[in-house]
């Protein structure tokens, strides 16, 4: 089964790189006891949610939203396999992340709910909201007794056309991604980077070259799809992109004609074509029988131009799935939320610029954040 994850590793080392740069500034990860909480508030009642070693949890309601460990109910904010691990009892996703889910990982007791639809599970009210990150991508409210917490699960603002358009929703605390949480990552609009690859894939065709664009199966390869000019050649898509998007396409997402790339297809059989491919098999043997290639990267981290060096491909575009700096702040804003907790990426210094805005911001450490995520991920839809 492909690993194509989401969270913030475009490869272990630069990932650990940045964690490690976090780690040194300081700021010791918020862990929430409840016990603790208790004793010293006797009459305090808990958290809408806590953080715990499987992941979030809500005790109101008994589950977990996107738990990292084996638990009876999981609420899944997509399914990326950051978020989406096997092994849960019981899942509740959106009626639209439910194909790629069952996809993904198989024969699971699986439960669909649409956006906006209120669930009562135990002492909670819950609700999926559109996150804009991938197709099917939701924000999780969850509310008890008056009091509301949202999830963000990850999210990006700028409609991409395929995924249901990013809504705020208003929350007394918001557990928000902040991978690309730095004022450097400040996303073109993706018509420009659109018109970029464009033109680099029109460029190769008439040198009698391959274009091979990097990018993860799932999200991240149909916005660029959807973005490409059939007119100036074959597209051409890897397996695993291609298996996706038959999921997608059987939900009545509309992507353009694709030629699945099998033994028969090579540059010869169709030229000045582009490919689309997981950015693993970008300078594999699989891509030998293109030849001559370009490369071509798509992510939010080639804005970083260390790490667009370090990549082997010939072109880094900027293009993320994820909210830039810009969008973090409005999307935070939007919430009205006074407490804010930060998630994955840049959590020191973005919680450090919260509290001089007035928020009260802290930092939850994801249990398996660093190495074995990044270990097992193959790589990150940023
Ligand atoms: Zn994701
Ligand atoms: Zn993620």
């Amino acid at each position: 089964m492909e690993a194509a994850a989401c969270g913030t590793s475009i490869d272990p080392e630069i990932s650990r790189g940045v964690r490690h740069a976090s780690a040194e500034r300081g700021s010791a990860p918020l862990t929430f006891r409840i016990s603790a909480k208790r004793a010293t508030s006797g009459d305090m009642s808990d958290p809408v949610l806590t953080f715990t070693k499987a992941g979030i949890y809500c005790p109101a309601g008994d589950f977990h939203v996107d738990p990292w460990r084996p638990v009876d109910r999981a609420l899944i904010t997509h399914g990326h396999a950051d978020h989406a691990r096997p092994g849960h009892k019981s899942y509740l996703a959106t009626h639209a992340a439910g194909p790629v889910l069952r996809h993904r990982l198989g024969d699971i007791a699986l439960d669909g709910i649409a956006y906006g639809e209120v669930r009562q599970i135990g002492g909670a009210s819950v609700s999926f909201h559109p996150a804009g990150h991938v197709p099917g991508s939701a924000q999780i409210r969850v509310e008890v007794a008056g009091e509301v917490w949202v999830v963000s699960g990850d999210y990006k603002t700028e409609d991409d056309g395929l995924s249901e358009p990013f809504e705020p929703v208003k929350c007394h605390a918001f557990i928000t991604e902040c991978t690309f949480g730095l004022p450097v990552f400040n996303w073109a609009p993706q018509t420009e980077v659109a018109r970029e690859i464009n033109a680099w894939w029109a460029t190769a065709a008439e040198q009698g070259k391959t274009a091979m664009l990097g990018a993860y199966s799932l999200g991240k390869a149909q916005r660029l799809l959807s973005r490409l000019d059939p007119d100036i050649g074959p597209i051409l898509t890897h397996g695993a992109v291609e298996n996706t998007n038959a999921v997608l396409r059987d939900q009545g997402l509309v992507l353009p004609d694709t030629v699945l790339v099998t033994p028969e297809v090579s540059a010869k059989s169709h030229p000045g074509s582009i490919v689309i491919a997981p950015p693993s098999a970008l300078g594999s043997a699989w891509a030998k029988r293109f030849g001559p290639v370009t490369d071509g990267f798509a992510s939010g981290w080639m804005a970083l131009r260390g790490i667009r060096r370090r990549r082997s491909g010939d072109r880094g575009f900027v293009i993320s799935d994820h909210a830039d700096w810009a969008g973090l702040n409005s999307a935070i804003a939007a919430t009205g939320a006074e407490r804010i907790f930060v998630t994955h990426g840049y959590t020191s210094i973005f919680r450090r610029w919260l509290e001089d805005q007035g928020y009260d911001a802290q930092i939850v450490e994801t249990e398996f954040e660093g190495e074995a995520v990044d270990a097992s991920a193959e790589g990150d839809a940023a």
